[in-house]
């Protein structure tokens, strides 16, 4: 059996090939100093960050495991309702496949124009921002609004990128302009084509704006959703049990994750963890690409006797 107490595993994180803050480097480096056995790198709608993050689990001393996954930006759409926008996690699928390259293609240039578009918001009601310096802040990674945050709060308007959000960027402020997000259920099919694992991120975040019921959340396990995100910083703990029922129900993999942005979100890397043995679901389901070892990790075994070596 394995030890709990062994592993620290947090399969869902951020770098600057997105709207964290760590480069991949730092942020697998960082991983390791806070004690991950195993981390997930899951920009939004990119691969950017794996080559480099997987050079840096070669040179680690310790036993760590990387996934290399993304966070796809998607809507669910319900005839005769508003659409309500959701993130799914695609780990271990194959970067080359063409019909999730192409969405991630299509879902980072969307980024551009809508980013574009809330900062000429910004700027016409005074505020002194620019869409030059927004995107330099993201420096050819996928431009989102925490970039937005930390221009707004370099220029003095906001004192902290979460001020920028409850104050100018959230869903429901005047500023707010929507991308054109990927349709849910085709997500989770072309990351299984692509020999991925899909989980739903975060899917009772309320602070977020509308949330998917419960009955959506069954049809999206019977499209091919693998698994539900369910310790998430943004879960409340009544909505945590009720999600894990859902899931044991329906005999979903749980996952747990901090959502770690580097200094652009306070949460901790491992504040919240994933089971060993929900990690060695997704190895077992995934035919894209394999987990990658650092060689501590290799030649112990020191993660688990669940999981394998190369
Ligand atoms: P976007 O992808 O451009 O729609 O921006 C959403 C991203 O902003 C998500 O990755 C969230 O994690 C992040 N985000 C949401 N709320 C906040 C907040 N209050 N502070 C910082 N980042 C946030
Ligand atoms: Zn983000
Ligand atoms: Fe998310
Ligand atoms: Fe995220």
């Amino acid at each position: 059996m394995i030890d709990r107490a062994d592993t620290l595993i947090d399969l869902h994180c951020h770098s600057t090939a997105s709207d964290g803050t760590d480069a991949p480097a730092q942020l697998v480096r960082n991983g390791a100093l806070a004690g991950l056995t195993a981390m997930a790198i899951t920009d939004h709608d990119t691969t950017g960050g794996w080559a480099e993050a997987a050079a840096t689990v070669a040179t680690l001393g310790t036993p760590f495991a990387l996934i290399r996954g993304t966070e796809f930006s998607c809507l669910y759409r319900r005839a005769g309702e508003a659409a309500i926008s959701l993130h799914v996690l695609g780990y271990l699928y194959d970067p080359q496949s063409p019909g999730l390259r192409s969405e991630r293609a299509r879902l980072r240039q969307s980024r551009l124009g809508r980013g574009e578009a809330i900062v000429a918001k910004l700027v016409e009601a005074g505020f002194p921002i620019s869409w030059d310096r927004v995107r330099a802040l993201a420096d050819g990674g996928s431009v989102g609004r925490p970039h937005i945050g930390r221009a707004l709060h370099e220029a003095g308007v906001v004192g902290s990128v979460d001020e920028a959000f409850s104050q100018l960027l959230s869903d429901d402020s005047p500023f707010y302009v929507q991308k054109d997000d990927s349709e849910v259920k085709a997500i989770i099919a072309l990351i299984r084509q692509a020999g991925g694992v899909p989980v739903i991120a975060h899917p009772w975040a309320r602070r977020r704006g509308p949330i998917i019921d419960e009955r959506a959340l069954v049809e999206l396990l019977q499209a091919g959703l693998a698994g539900i995100e369910v310790d998430h910083p943004d879960h409340a703990a009544q909505d945590r049990l009720q999600l894990r029922d859902i899931a044991e129900r329906h005999g979903a993999l749980i996952t747990g994750s901090s959502d770690y942005h580097g200094t652009n979100k306070s949460v901790l890397l491992g504040a919240e963890a994933t089971d060993p043995h929900s990690l060695q679901r997704i190895v077992d389901l995934a035919t894209g690409v394999p987990p990658l070892y650092s060689a501590p990790a290799r030649h112990s075994g020191a993660l688990g006797d669940g999981l394998p070596g190369e």
